[in-house]
C-alpha cells in the first residue's frame, strides 16, 4: 500500500501502459517489505524540461526509468551521466541525489551481457552480429565493447545509424575489429537481433534466409523483441539447435541494474 511515508520511483515514457517495470519492480518491494513504490508516468513530450525540474524538486522521489521514446532527450536534461550514458547519448535511469542533483545512466547493455552471461557467454575475444544500430543496438554493442569483445559486425538499414555506431565504436574501443559485411554467420559467437523486426504477428527475420542457412548450432542466439518471447528468429535458432536469449530475458536482467543505479534494490534480484 502506498502510504504517506512510501518512497517513489518513477518509471516515464509514453504510451506506458505496456510497461512491465510497476509490477515487476512493485512486486520486488512488496516481497521484500520496502516501504517504496513505482509509479508509470506517460508523460507529453511538450512537458520534458519542467518534468526534470520536479524530479529536482521531488524530495521522495529516489528515481525514474526511462523509457521510448524519451532516452534521448532526457539525458539533455540531467545534471550528469555514466561514461557510456555520455557515450550514448541516451539514459534509461536516472538517479535523484538527496540535493536534487540529477544523474543518468544506460543499463540497456549490461542488461542484455548480464542475460547472456546466464548461457555462458562470456564476450572477451568473441565475435558478435548486431542486427539494429538504434538506441539499444548501440547500447548493446557499447557493452560488447567495454566487455572486450574481438570482432563486431553491425547491420542496419539505415546507413546514418550504422555510420554513427561504427564511429561510436571506434572511438570509444581502438581495438575493436569492426564491419558491416554480412556474408555468413558461421564466425559468430552471438547473433543479436536489436531491430524491431520480428515485434508482433508480423513473422519477419531479422536476416535473410541465405543467411540463415550458415547458422551454427554453437552460436548463441538473441532478440530483444519483448513480444513475441519467441520471435521468429529464436524460433529458427532453436530449429538449427542454438541456445537463444528473449527479450524478456534482457528486461528481466536489467531490473537489479535500474534498481542499484535508483539505490532502491541489490544489484542482483
Ligand atoms: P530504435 O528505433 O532506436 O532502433 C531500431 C533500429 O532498428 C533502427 O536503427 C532501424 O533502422 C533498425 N532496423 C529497422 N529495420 C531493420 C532491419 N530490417 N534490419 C536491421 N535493422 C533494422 O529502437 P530501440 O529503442 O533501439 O528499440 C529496438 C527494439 O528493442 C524495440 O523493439 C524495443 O521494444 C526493444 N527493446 C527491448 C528491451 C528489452 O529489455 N528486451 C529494452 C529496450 C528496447
Amino acid at each position: 500500500m502506498i502510504r504517506g511515508s512510501t518512497e517513489l520511483v518513477a518509471i516515464v515514457g509514453s504510451p506506458i501502459a505496456q510497461v512491465k517495470s510497476p509490477e515487476n519492480f512493485n512486486t520486488w518491494f512488496a516481497n521484500n517489505n520496502c516501504n517504496i513504490a513505482m509509479l508509470p508516468i506517460d508523460l507529453h513530450e511538450a512537458a520534458l524540461g519542467s518534468f526534470a525540474d520536479s524530479l529536482r524538486g521531488w524530495q521522495n522521489l529516489r528515481g525514474c526509468v526511462v523509457t521510448v521514446p524519451y532516452k534521448q532527450a532526457l539525458a539533455n536534461c540531467l545534471d550528469g551521466l555514466s561514461a557510456r550514458a555520455a557515450a550514448l547519448g541516451s539514459v534509461n535511469v536516472i538517479r535523484r541525489e538527496p540535493g536534487g542533483r540529477l544523474l543518468g545512466d544506460n543499463v540497456d547493455g549490461a542488461g542484455f551481457l548480464g542475460a547472456a552471461r546466464k548461457h555462458g557467454f562470456e564476450p572477451a575475444g568473441k565475435r558478435a552480429l548486431v542486427v539494429g544500430c538504434g538506441g539499444v543496438g548501440s547500447a548493446i554493442s557499447y557493452a560488447l565493447g567495454e566487455a572486450g569483445i574481438a570482432s563486431i559486425t553491425l547491420h542496419d538499414p539505415s546507413a546514418a545509424r550504422l555510420g554513427a555506431l561504427c564511429e561510436l565504436l571506434g572511438r570509444a574501443f581502438p581495438g575493436l575489429g569492426i564491419s558491416t559485411q554480412v556474408s555468413g554467420l558461421e564466425d559468430f559467437d552471438l547473433v543479436a537481433n536489436a531491430s524491431p523486426v520480428g515485434m508482433g504477428t508480423s513473422a519477419e527475420l531479422p536476416l535473410s534466409a541465405a543467411l540463415l542457412a550458415t547458422l551454427q548450432p554453437d552460436t548463441l542466439v538473441a532478440d530483444v523483441v519483448t513480444s513475441p518471447e519467441i520471435t521468429p528468429l529464436l524460433h529458427r535458432a532453436r530449429q538449427v539447435g542454438c541456445a537463444i536469449q528473449t527479450g524478456p530475458e534482457m528486461a528481466f536482467a536489467q531490473l537489479g541494474h535500474l534498481g542499484a543505479f535508483m539505490g532502491v534494490t541489490p544489484l542482483e534480484i
